[in-house]
């Protein structure tokens, strides 16, 4: 639609102008740093940041309806800036000006709900919101599209070179960092470091094909996390781990979107998401405390972390029932199928902490736990939802086992409705599925594969081997075609049209 054709009062604020005064904010000594530098951690304290919005009050003179009514309005604006995360500027990052924001798609992902067969399984309304659609097949897009529009405004307006961007990542993070790097050309170098064997073939594919300097290193995620820290302590690199709090900010659309999905409504809502470094869950909650702040929605929906018993140190520290009590101890991860998820150290930790302080404050006991389930309940999940229709990979999956934890525990009720956070796509993590239908997880995973769930592809085997015969001749292309036609018939049990 034409900027014409829009509401007159809503004309002047539907392409964003750059606005704000965002700077990094220490979380633990409260320091404040400009934008103009790339940091990571705090260099008095090596405290972790969240951005802040100096100016966040002149949002405050706008009612949360206006915002409501300028996101609804926006989406019909066609114009690539405001086409994904970036519908949601002034929130998100108002300092960047549209022209350095990069689209390749992200964002805006399908909500789609579960079957009423498998409701009735789960004992409650749900439906997987598909981050997987996203264009690297992951949720990292959104933290990724934030963090790489503001390093192309960094690179223009400071006249950067040669700026090296760096990952470390089980998987995902690699495939958006390379991506999205890719599509700014020569501008940006990017490299990622993976843990050696501890990433799916589809997510190793991912970088490569986007050329970007692919390192493999012993270990597991934590250990390339450590190698990315102590670089990017050392060396010049642009640190595209979650502990970029760009990213952070570009997560939050996340939450954006079930509100919006809702139309701004989310009495009785519950948010689930599977925890890893926790950054998705920090940006899950930051953003729904940044509408609530903005009066853009009056109720905050019950969130609910997800933590598999082979990596669940989130889990750990909230068991404790009274915070004063609570220390946050890592854990060593085992063999995980959430492998995403495989993270026994999650960079976020202190972020999520104050976040859930904050969000138990206002929504009240109960408005966010941390559910743990096993990795056999993972996968078991995950076939359940891909059977009926869905597309999960298996922190998706998780993401299932979690709200059928959640259930059996009483920690949600029947007449809520929840939206599960499928991660990525299905395709990405397909080396697990098949592990399961050919019943060959090494023992360490401790999953046992269930017959009812297995599936394998069945070879057709013509009597005389006509197949081969090529060129056939079409009295043989007809001999082949019925044969298999009759096999096929019998083993399907098809009834004969007479
Ligand atoms: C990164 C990732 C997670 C974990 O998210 P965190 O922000 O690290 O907690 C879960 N699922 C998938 C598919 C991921 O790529
Ligand atoms: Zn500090």
């Amino acid at each position: 639609m034409e900027l014409k054709d829009f509401p007159e009062d809503l004309q002047p604020y539907l392409i964003p102008t750059p606005s704000g005064e965002m700077v990094y904010r220490c979380l633990e000594c409260g320091a404040e740093y400009g934008i103009d530098q790339l940091l990571y951690t705090c260099p008095r304290c090596q405290g972790l940041f969240l951005l802040e919005d100096k100016a966040a009050d002149r949002l405050r003179q706008h009612p949360g309806s206006f915002w409501q009514r300028l996101f609804n309005y926006r989406k019909m604006l066609n114009v690539p800036a405001v086409k994904g995360i970036f519908l949601y500027h002034e929130l998100i990052a108002p300092v960047i000006p549209p022209e350095d924001i990069i689209f390749l798609g992200e964002g805006h992902t399908p909500q789609v709900a579960a079957n009423s067969r498998l409701q009735d399984e789960v004992g409650m309304a749900f439906g997987y919101k598909n981050d997987g659609q996203n264009p690297s097949a992951s949720f990292k897009d959104r933290g990724m599209a934030a963090a790489l529009s503001y390093l192309n405004y960094l690179i223009r307006t400071r006249n950067l070179e040669g700026v090296l961007a760096i990952c470390a990542s089980t998987g995902d993070t690699s495939a958006a960092a390379a991506l999205y790097a890719a599509y700014l050309g020569n501008k940006l170098a990017s490299a990622v470091l993976l843990p050696h064997g501890k990433v799916t073939p589809q997510q190793l594919s991912q970088p490569l094909g986007s050329g970007a300097r692919v390192f493999e290193i012993p270990g597991v995620f934590d250990d390339c996390m450590r190698v990315v820290e102590a670089l990017s302590e050392r060396y010049h690199v642009a640190l595209l781990n979650s502990k970029n709090s760009w990213r952070i900010r570009g997560q939050e659309s996340y939450a954006y979107e079930i509100a919006q999905w809702y139309d701004f409504h989310l009495p009785n809502k519950v948010i689930v998401v599977p925890i890893g470094n926790a950054g998705n869950i920090t940006a899950v909650l930051e953003g729904l405390l940044r509408f609530h702040d903005l009066g853009i929605i009056d109720t905050l929906p019950r969130v609910l972390g997800v933590q598999s018993h082979h990596a669940d140190p989130v889990f750990r520290y909230y068991q404790e029932q009274n915070p004063t009590q609570r220390i946050f101890v890592p854990v060593t991860v085992k063999a995980s199928v959430a492998q995403a998820a495989m993270i026994g150290r999650p960079v976020s930790m202190p972020r999520v902490i104050r976040r859930v302080e904050e969000y138990l404050r206002r929504a009240g006991e109960g408005s966010f736990a941390v559910v743990q389930v096993t990795e056999q309940e993972i996968m078991d999940s995950m076939l359940l939802a891909n059977r009926n229709g869905h597309i999960a990979c298996t922190q998706g999956g998780e993401s299932l086992a979690g709200l059928r934890a959640a259930r059996r525990e009483g920690l949600v009720r029947r007449d809520e409705e929840a939206v599960l956070d499928a991660t990525a796509h299905a395709l990405k993590f397909s080396s697990f599925q098949q592990m399961y239908f050919d019943n060959s997880f090494p023992p360490e995973f401790e999953v046992v594969p269930k017959p009812e769930y297995q599936n394998h592809p069945q070879l057709l085997t013509p009597q005389a081997n006509l197949a081969s015969a090529s060129p056939s001749s079409p009295a043989e292309q007809q001999a082949f075609t019925q044969d298999l036609v009759a096999q096929l018939a019998a083993i399907l049990g098809l009834k004969s049209k007479g």
